[in-house]
């Protein structure tokens, strides 16, 4: 169940709220919108006359049943988008966020140059991953926390905030010691003690969609880390499991307006894993800005040829600068549709047809 408080519902009145919820059996998580508190009571229980019992409650303006299985990720548990703040950049808001670097951290002069060739072309994260999830156990394991070290270091070079792969709960706080953002990757969407562990790291959390996974259960381990103390949540889709074998994975474009209608959370797009073509990435980037996406995570890599991992996906840095200037005439029509959406995030017929730059003039 969601109730939604009156605008200026008094704390007792929210008190007294959350104490029938909890006398009618049920769990009370809650937390206060923007601009009106907002619980959620989950757990089993007569439904019918806790929500009769409320709308009668002072302070209450709706008690609703939520029929979706995720309730506090939900757009129905949130109105307004959830805008996440990573080092000073607005994830979720009026921003669009691009996260850079490269699939593995290699050494201290491959990051710090890739560091700085993406923070020049406009990227506000650096990405790059320490813990490696390899199909073989021979290929490159990544270097661990020398490489969060590296991380570490070129965020103070360059300021970039740092968002980087956690693998298993067991490096949760060391990860959480030099990353601003926790990659949680594909292959451990459903790998729940992590996620669990996640709910108590005290930092963003990018969840990437399993390569088999639908996109109701990605928002069901979101909800497991919301469940377990953690809101700050992007998710990211990074292309599923299909029978085309020309690009690495399918990419399910329709996932971002689908999820922007489903949840609150910000939508990350991945065009990197989602083709594994260095020469689609960024045509998929420019759709991620179409369709309402709120970032990209990219791979870049300074030489390409000699990456440790996924050098076929990675783009050099000056493909990377040319990629971000073709996204310029995009970015402008995307800021003027989260101006004009009703509800932020929405889905997009909301703005009032805005026309893109080169149409108007
Ligand atoms: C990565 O970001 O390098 C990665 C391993 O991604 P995914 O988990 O989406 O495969
Ligand atoms: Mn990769």
């Amino acid at each position: 169940m969601i109730i939604s408080m009156r605008p200026h519902a008094t704390k007792e009145e929210i008190e007294h709220v959350c104490e029938r919820i909890r006398e009618f059996g049920y769990k009370v998580h809650s937390i206060a919108g923007e601009e009106r508190c907002v619980i959620g009571a989950v757990g089993v229980g007569d439904v019918t006359a806790c929500l009769e019992s409320l709308e009668a409650t002072p302070g209450v303006e709706s008690a609703v049943r939520i029929s979706a299985p995720y309730k506090f990720v939900s757009r129905e548990f949130r109105k307004e988008k959830t805008r996440i703040r990573v080092n000073g950049v607005e994830v979720g808001g009026s921003e669009f966020v691009v996260m850079a670097g490269p699939c593995s951290v290699e050494s201290e002069k491959q990051i710090m140059e890739t560091a700085e060739g993406v923070a020049k072309a406009g990227a506000k994260l650096l990405r790059g991953g320490a813990f490696k999830p390899r199909t073989s156990p021979y290929d490159f394991q990544g270097l661990e926390l020398e490489g969060l070290k590296l991380l570490a270091k070129a965020r103070q070079a360059t300021g970039l905030a740092v968002v980087t792969e956690v693998m298993s709960d067991r490096d949760v706080d060391q990860v959480a010691e030099y990353a601003d953002v926790m990659q949680v990757g594909a292959r451990n969407m459903q790998n729940f003690a992590l996620l669990k562990t996640l709910g108590k790291c005290g930092r963003p959390v990018l969840l990437k969609r399993g390569m088999s996974s639908t996109i109701k259960e990605l928002l069901m381990s979101a909800e497991y880390i919301t469940a377990h103390g953690n809101p700050q949540i992007m998710l990211c889709e990074r292309g599923i499991r299909t029978f085309e074998t020309i690009t690495r994975n399918t990419c399910d474009i329709a996932a971002v307006p689908v999820l922007n209608e489903l949840t609150h959370l910000p939508v990350i797009l991945d065009p990197s894993h989602a083709t594994g073509k260095r020469s689609v990435v960024p045509a998929l980037a420019r759709a991620g800005v179409a369709i309402g996406a709120d970032g990209l995570i990219v791979e870049v890599h300074p030489c390409p040829e000699k990456a440790f991992s996924d050098g076929a996906q990675s783009l050099d840095l000056q493909q990377f600068l040319a990629m971000m200037q073709s996204l310029e005439g995009y970015l402008a029509l995307w800021q003027q549709m989260r101006t004009g959406e009703s509800l932020p995030g929405a889905p997009m017929q909301a703005a009032s047809s805005p026309q893109p730059a080169a149409v108007r003039a």
